[in-house]
């Protein structure tokens, strides 16, 4: 086996003990392999080994990848900042944009779109100034905002707490953005109901998992370092 091979396979017994923990199943957690950075090669190497979904976060490299790599059957998603003018690069290539945080660019990606795509709301959980995503009291309104785009699929939400080496100091984030979800849908304020929370890197997705995440995003633990 190669490295990234037993990197992914080790990777899956982690999520599936995490997952056992918070009493769900491996197949409830979709892995994103964020290849960013990384060449193409290595992007074979793990979709060689069952990896289906990776994530880009640069319009340009995604692009160049997608067409190196269209002989493969892979779903990417799009976890960068997303600049308006380059929503018609993005948007014919994924699957799903994680990082929604104005109407005006879901309406650009909308605009663009050859298919419908799924989108996630990146909320600024810390409230950094440094980080970009939606404030929490500015979640609904840009939610239904979004559900008026026929292009677009609004799945949930997407959050990236402060770099702490400590996992545990992830989890008060996790939390907040689980029950900001569920609260959402308890008083249908968006209008559609949300049911993917994307949270967890390679240092802190176990937390994530016990505290609900449905997505995580892990790229150091299966390319090495960048
Ligand atoms: C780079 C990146 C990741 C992956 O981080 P690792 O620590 O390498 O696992 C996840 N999410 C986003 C948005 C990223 O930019």
């Amino acid at each position: 086996m190669n490295s990234i091979t037993q990197n992914i396979v080790q990777l899956r017994e982690r999520i599936a003990r995490a997952a056992a923990t918070s009493g769900r199943t491996a197949g409830d957690i979709t892995l994103v392999a964020v290849s960013k950075t990384k060449p193409a090669s290595l992007i074979r190497e793990a979709y060689n080994a069952g990896q289906r979904i990776f994530g880009e976060n640069y319009a340009q490299e995604l692009s160049e990848k997608a067409r190196e790599l269209a002989d493969l059957d892979i779903a990417w998603h799009f976890v960068g900042h997303l600049q308006r003018n380059k929503a018609k690069v993005v948007a014919p290539l994924a699957a799903c944009v994680e990082t929604i945080d104005s109407l005006e660019t879901a309406a650009a990606l909308d605009g663009k779109a050859t298919h419908v795509i799924d989108v996630l709301i990146e909320v600024n959980i810390a409230g950094e100034t440094s980080k970009s995503g939606v404030g929490i009291d500015e979640l609904a309104t840009l939610g239904r905002g979004i559900t008026q785009f026929k292009n677009l699929a609004l799945k949930g939400i997407m959050i990236m707490p402060p770099f702490d080496p400590n996992p545990e100091a992830s989890r008060p984030y996790f939390r907040t953005a689980r029950e900001i979800m569920a609260r959402l849908n308890e008083r249908n304020d968006v209008g559609c109901v949300l049911s993917e929370l994307s949270m967890g890197m390679s240092h802190d997705f176990e937390v994530a998992i016990e505290e609900g995440a449905t997505i995580i995003r892990v790229g150091t633990a299966i390319f090495g370092e960048r």
